[in-house]
């Protein structure tokens, strides 16, 4: 029998249904590879191992019994720890969450447990998902499993490591300016964000709502379909979920790509990018010649001010949105006897982390009174502005095809007291979050100290198939995906 840690999802569910395997055995394998390694990467933030088991229990005992069960039975998910789990902490590698145990589940939780799914635990991210490198989680930061003196990148570097380390075949990540897609490029997997609104975000819990979206992590791109399937579609308890059909995104996959046309924006090859970086686009582009595809240059003149503008819309719904946590309605409450607005104020002030409470200072600048024309009615002019774009070189292309981040992987601690650098490292994949489209990001190869380097592919609303077909094609030309990170013990 081949390792079970190096299935993918779905061969994984296919061993189980054709009885290979029960979801027992795969799950207590992924415990004890999570118990083996999790020590050295800092994943996970919690281990559900318990509930992972009666999960599985339940699966095994349906499948003996000759029932149907759910298109992803026995594959092991984690979950970044901003989506709300049903009696299970989720605290947004936050102080002010740490004991938050909510008592509903994510709509994406929720879908996840009816496909069958077995939650392995919660992942690690920046606080509040502010941050590309998870070193402002609020507990430790985790390593990225291609060199643990590097950061898995971030926001959801917990997630995008988990997958790399073969810890789970699967997990879910949020997106709100790039943090799906600049870790999955860090770790060398690959990371989809979908369409704003074709997944609910009911439960999870909001940094800014207009720019968040969950989405997928896996080691392919086939994966991520499996996985989109299951998690996409119309939530009325969300009003920004579209109502838009979700088509079979494993049958799409497979489709020819010969004629299809490939945009290179010439904004994103400019510059400030890394030399291997930019070869690997070429690369990648070259690579999708030689399928067939044209590949034409295209401009997103906008490209400049994406990142301003994202910092500014970002940060001001930010600082509405976490105004909740304020020891009162949730959070962890100031200790002692004090008047209600010390108690506000102690209870942040001991709660949020610097890079939380640089944003919600910037946040509430942005949005005050004598400022707010100035800053925040400025940056919604622009966002149209950089929709516009997309949508203006979109009509000439099927997809843009672009970098991630503009290096590979920081080490620990290099980038931890300058933010602005960081903030300026989001410019090749903010704008998309600006304009609601879907990216998938991939890996395209190894650049400085053999670490991955990712790329994106960007494309119309609710045109993941496309995207997921690109990025399939892509991985069966090439042999990236064979370079893997090397854990065995030193
Ligand atoms: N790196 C970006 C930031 O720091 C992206 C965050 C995200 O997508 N949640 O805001």
């Amino acid at each position: 029998m081949p390792d079970l840690i190096e299935l993918s999802a779905g061969d994984l569910h296919r061993k189980l249904v054709a009885g290979d395997v029960t979801a027992r055995q795969i799950v207590e394998h992924f415990l004890d590879r999570i118990e083996q390694i999790d020590g050295r990467i800092g994943a996970f933030n919690t281990v559900t191992a318990e509930a992972a088991l009666d999960k599985a229990a339940d699966i095994d005992a349906r499948l003996d019994k000759g029932e149907t069960v759910g298109p992803l039975a026995g594959v092991p998910i984690a979950l970044k720890d901003n989506l709300c789990t049903r009696g299970v902490p989720t605290t947004c590698s936050s102080k002010i969450l740490e004991h938050f145990v909510p008592p509903y589940d994510a709509t994406v939780v929720e879908r996840l447990d009816l496909a069958d799914a077995v939650l392995l635990g919660k992942t690690n991210l920046d606080e509040f998902a502010m941050g590309s490198t998870t070193e402002s989680s609020a507990f430790a930061p985790s390593a990225n499993p291609w060199d643990l003196s590097r950061v898995p990148g971030g926001s959801s570097g917990g997630s995008a490591a988990a997958v790399a380390a073969d810890l789970a075949p699967l997990a879910l990540g949020s997106d709100t300016g790039g943090s799906i897609r600049q870790p999955a490029s860090f770790c060398g997997v690959t990371g989809l964000k979908p369409t704003y609104g074709r997944v609910s975000r009911y439960g999870l819990i909001a940094y800014a709502s207009s720019l968040d979206q969950i989405g997928t992590f896996s080691r392919d791109p086939r994966d991520a379909a499996l996985l989109l399937e299951v998690i996409a579609g119309h939530d009325p308890r969300d009003s920004t979920s579209a109502r838009e059909p979700v088509p079979d995104y494993a049958t799409e996959l497979e489709k020819e790509v010969a004629g299809m046309k490939i945009g290179l924006p010439r904004e994103y090859l400019a510059e400030g990018i890394a030399l291997d970086v930019e070869a690997a686009v070429r690369a990648a582009a070259d690579a999708y010649q030689g399928l067939g595809a044209e590949v034409v240059d295209i401009s997103l003149p906008h490209t400049e001010y994406a990142v301003a503008t994202y910092y500014i819309i970002g940060t001001a719904e930010a600082s509405s949105n976490l105004a909740r946590f304020d020891g009162i309605h949730y959070g962890r409450r100031a200790d002692g006897k004090m008047n209600v607005d010390e108690l506000y104020s102690r209870s942040r002030s001991e709660g949020l982390g610097d890079e939380v409470k640089r944003r919600i200072m910037l946040g509430t600048f942005a949005l005050s009174a004598g400022y707010y024309d100035a800053y925040y009615l400025k940056a919604l002019k622009v966002r149209r502005l950089i929709k516009k774009d997309f949508d203006d070189a979109l009509a000439g292309v099927d997809c843009i095809l672009a970098p991630v981040a503009p290096t590979v992987a920081y080490k620990q601690g290099e980038m931890i007291d300058d933010p602005l650098s960081l903030y300026l490292a989001d410019i090749y994949t903010s704008a998309t979050n600006l304009a609601g489209l879907p990216a998938i990001a991939f890996n395209a190869g190894t650049g400085e100290g053999g670490l991955p380097i990712g790329v994106q592919l960007m494309g119309r609303p609710f045109e993941e198939s496309g995207l997921l077909r690109l990025a399939h094609a892509f991985r069966q030309a090439t042999d990236h995906h064979l370079a893997r990170p090397n854990l065995t013990e030193d």
